[in-house]
């Protein structure tokens, strides 16, 4: 399972579902995810999603 805002595994037994008004089902990791897909911040313009991302 993936959160759907910032694509990091979900750990069993953690993070939130929401349900959207259209009947789609996000998952989210935290509820800084669920704060900032709220926001319709674009997960690649985030600085803290981008540094766990890249591994370098
Ligand atoms: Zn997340």
């Amino acid at each position: 399972m993936k959160c759907s805002f910032c694509k990091r595994d979900i750990e069993p037994g953690r993070g939130t579902i929401h349900v959207k008004p259209d009947g789609k089902i996000i998952r989210l990791c935290s509820s800084k995810c669920s704060k900032n897909l709220t926001l319709k911040r674009k997960p690649s313009k985030l600085k803290w999603i981008t540094k766990k991302v890249k591994k370098k």
